[in-house]
């Protein structure tokens, strides 16, 4: 983790050597053109950081080691309430 703020549910991390870029050395790209490749582990990024912060947070890729750079690196924040269809996290639903 690179960093993180409790106020603003916002965290940045960085994971070298991924296992999805591993993947992709061995069988190839499944894109035509560089991109970010790791959807699983934004998924558990995402998955994990709405627990610890008890709201939805979402999680975007933002550099990744398959594209050349030196490391993967993702960026979380809460989902914007606009988009948010449900009212209450799976943490706040166990509580009740
Ligand atoms: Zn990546």
């Amino acid at each position: 983790m690179v960093s993180v703020s409790l106020t603003r549910n916002r965290a940045k991390i960085r994971c070298y050597d991924s296992f999805q870029v591993a993947v992709t050395h061995e069988y190839g790209q499944l894109y035509r053109s560089p991109q970010v490749i790791c959807d699983l582990l934004r998924g558990f990024f995402a998955a994990y950081l709405s627990v610890i912060f008890e709201k939805e947070i979402i999680c975007e890729e933002m550099v990744c080691q398959s594209t050349g750079a030196g490391y993967c690196e993702f960026l979380t924040l809460p989902l914007p309430k606009k988009l948010s269809l449900r009212r209450k996290t799976r943490a706040q639903r166990i509580k009740q």
